[in-house]
């Protein structure tokens, strides 16, 4: 089975500075004049779950719902951002891997043109979409589909 992990979450925000304080430089009024080149893009990383300032543990420790806190976290970070008058636009990324339950591999399925290819096949009833990483997750996405088993399993799986 496919598993989805989401990291590396942060909020995008493109910013345009109309003048240095909204860059946080104070106190230079009286000789800068107006900012000449952007909007820039930035990127800022959520406060770590499991960080709480006075205690620090573990994400998992910190929470049910690692993907989802995460996610409202940035979302509620990006909605502050979008308020200040220099901040233009944002969205939420993260990267996400996808992995076997089973092998813990890199989740990788067949196209239908490698499907097609004879080289790919792990025999005639092999079709686009099925994984490519180990045996019981081809046994696993045949059964859900109603394909007919792989030969010679050796009845074990
Ligand atoms: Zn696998």
């Amino acid at each position: 089975m496919k598993i989805t992990h989401r990291d590396d979450w942060r909020v995008i925000v493109t910013i345009a500075p109309r003048n240095i304080s909204d860059f946080g430089f104070d106190g230079l009024g009286d000789i800068a004049g107006p900012v000449t080149s952007g909007p820039i893009e930035v990127a800022i990383a959520p406060r770590r779950l499991g960080d709480f300032g006075w205690v620090s543990m573990g994400d998992r420790l910190a929470s049910n719902d690692i993907d989802g806190d995460y996610q409202r976290r940035c979302e509620e970070l990006l909605a502050a951002l979008l308020k200040q008058p220099h901040v233009r636009e944002g969205r939420v990324a993260c990267a996400e891997t996808h992995t076997c339950s089973h092998c813990q591999l890199r989740w990788e399925v067949l196209t239908a043109e490698e499907a097609a290819d004879p080289a790919n096949q792990q025999d005639e009833h092999t079709v686009e979409g099925e994984p490519v990483c180990c045996e019981a997750a081809i046994t696993e996405f045949r059964a859900e589909r109603g394909i007919r088993a792989l030969a010679e399993t050796g009845g074990a799986a």
